[in-house]
């Protein structure tokens, strides 16, 4: 392990375990990393917002969403492209629009 970390810290280390073929990220850090850099181009971020509806408009192809935050504020946003990543709730999401209910 000391060839290819010579710089480790060995005090009180025992042993450790080495396996190539896997790769361990702290999640909560890269999710800040990414959300960093997308406020660094242009993004704003609306914490305390759920999306309450999103709508397609295919004949024009673009996307409406509807929110609403902890303050009772109503938001509406047009965009060309959504991200969905509701995690446990990106289903509920999905069938917002009223319809992808094979969504998986
Ligand atoms: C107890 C527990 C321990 C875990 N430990 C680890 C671990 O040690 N290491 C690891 O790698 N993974 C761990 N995981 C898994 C990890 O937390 C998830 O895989 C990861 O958080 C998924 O990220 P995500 O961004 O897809 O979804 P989430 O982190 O769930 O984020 C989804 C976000 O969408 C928001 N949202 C939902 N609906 C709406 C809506 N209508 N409008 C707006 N926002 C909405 C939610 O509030 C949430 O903030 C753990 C999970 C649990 C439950």
């Amino acid at each position: 392990m000391l060839d290819i970390e010579p710089d480790l810290c060995q005090d009180n280390i025992i042993g450790a375990l080495y396996s190539p073929n896997e790769y361990v990220v702290d999640p909560y850090l890269l999710a800040l990393s990414n959300l960093y850099s997308a406020v660094g181009s242009g993004a704003v971020l609306l914490t305390d917002t759920e999306v309450i509806q999103t709508t397609w408009d295919a004949k024009n192809k673009f996307w409406t969403l509807n929110t609403k935050s902890s303050d009772g504020k109503n938001n509406c946003f047009t965009t060309l492209s959504v991200v969905n990543c509701a995690g446990n709730f990106s289903d509920d999401v999905n069938r917002m629009n009223g319809h992808l209910d094979d969504f998986q």
